[in-house]
């Protein structure tokens, strides 16, 4: 019967770790054939299961028909993989990444952007080059992201990384954490987080998240169709495949679930398809521009509002709400942090002041349903059904990972429905 087992392993684990890599697959077989063909069977010790959340930040749905990425075309051909990765809105990094780790939208959880002013804080501004504000807990305190549950529920977690893991959050922080540092090249993090997985299993890292921002960095400079962001593909492919080999070493790859997504997708902005708003500023003294791009936001005084409304609304390639007014599909515009008058471009467009800004080639931030938002969704790992969705939705991510952590959920804007499609 033992051997029958060995003989028979389940077959999603079998096609999963084929998928790894030749080395692995060859190294298992040999190891199958040695144990048959001389002594009884030997059940292999099992180890506590580790499930990885990957951010791949700014890969756009159609990057991995380009061939760039071997390693994710793999795991995706292993298990479970989604034709479009739809994020919730708007399609940026700091709302997205927190929402997928909390099952929350960002009018829930209150990262509603990647620059944000509180009317209840007024000092500061959050943005992301200013390092007190982003590790400050008070912009992340009305969620409760997914390590600060699974460590309140004796679970071990690892961070390399990942927008709210610098901050303490009901007074807890992950086990391991850094100080975010863009310029820790994609190998490093990988044999940083290597690092901390290389411990005795009581402990052991149960969760895991590992977090890349040179896809982004590449499709915001360069465009999302130039040269720079195929290499930049290239780096982190390879990166995961030195994470896969990695996790083979230390004897973990085979219990190893990888959830591996991303936050957004790119879109090319040309450098004439700017919304310029100097005209609307200049005749309504008390608005002041807040947030500018694919999404924008004033705060206005009350009694210029509507005038200021009517005159945005004359402008072509963007729509404009009051925020309490935004459509209910954007599930967006019940926040404090909002600013009171909100602006959507048409993919492609930018909204912006004046016309002496320099226009960033690649942008997001856009309608989450547009094509171009899409981003990246592969599930591989033991007991993972091999197939392609047509669309997962960022915000039920959440409860896919409760489940795959074995922890209870808050309670968030999601419908837990992916464990059962996913998972055999
Ligand atoms: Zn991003």
């Amino acid at each position: 019967m033992n051997k029958l087992k060995l003989f028979n392993p389940n077959r999603q684990l079998a096609s999963f770790v084929s998928a790894m890599s030749i080395l692995v697959l060859s190294s298992i077989s040999m190891s199958l054939a040695q144990s048959v063909g001389t002594l009884p069977v030997v059940p292999q010790p099992q180890h506590k299961p580790l499930v990885v959340l990957i951010s791949i930040d700014g890969y756009r749905n159609d990057y991995m028909s380009r061939g760039f990425t071997p390693t994710l075309k793999r795991l995706a051909d292993a298990g479970t993989y989604a034709d479009n990765f739809t994020p919730v809105f708007p399609s940026i990094t700091f709302p997205n990444h927190y929402s997928l780790v909390t099952g929350l939208y960002p009018d829930h959880h209150g990262l509603v952007n990647n620059t944000m002013q509180d009317p209840s804080k007024t000092k500061q501004i959050f943005k992301l080059s200013d390092r007190e504000s982003v590790t400050n807990p008070f912009w992340y305190e009305e969620a409760t992201p997914i390590w600060i549950s699974a460590k309140q529920q004796g679970k071990i977690v690892s961070t390399l990384f990942w927008p709210g893991t610098e901050v303490l959050n009901h007074g807890l922080r992950p086990d391991d954490w850094l100080n975010y540092d863009d310029n820790m090249s994609s190998d490093k993090r990988v044999d940083q987080l290597l690092e901390w997985l290389n411990r005795d299993e009581s402990k052991r890292a149960d969760f895991a998240t590992l977090y890349f921002s040179e896809v982004d960095h590449a499709g915001h400079e360069f465009g999302p169709d130039a040269l720079e962001v195929n290499e930049a593909l290239k780096r982190v492919d390879a990166a995961i495949e030195r994470f896969v080999k990695g996790l083979e070493r230390l004897d973990l790859l085979k219990d190893t679930t990888f959830v591996i997504t991303s936050d957004h997708g790119m879109a090319h902005v040309a450098q004439d398809h700017i919304i310029n708003l100097s005209m609307v500023l200049e005749s309504t003294k008390s608005a002041k521009l807040v947030w500018m791009g694919p999404v924008a936001g004033f705060n206005v005084e009350s009694v210029d509002a509507e005038p200021m409304l009517e005159r945005l609304k004359a402008y072509p390639h963007m729509s404009c709400w009051h925020k309490s007014k935004i459509p209910p599909e954007y599930h967006f515009g019940t926040h404090r942090r909002i600013p009171g008058i909100f602006c959507l471009a048409d993919v492609g467009w930018s909204i912006l002041p004046n016309l002496g800004m320099k226009v960033i080639p690649g942008m997001h931030g856009y309608d989450a349903r547009a094509k171009e938002m899409q981003g990246l969704f592969i599930v591989a790992g033991p007991g993972v059904k091999k197939q392609t969705l047509a669309v997962v939705n960022n915000i039920d991510v959440y409860s896919f990972l409760t489940r795959l952590i074995k922890i209870k959920p808050e309670p968030n804007d999601g419908e837990d429905i992916l464990f059962k499609q996913i998972m055999d």
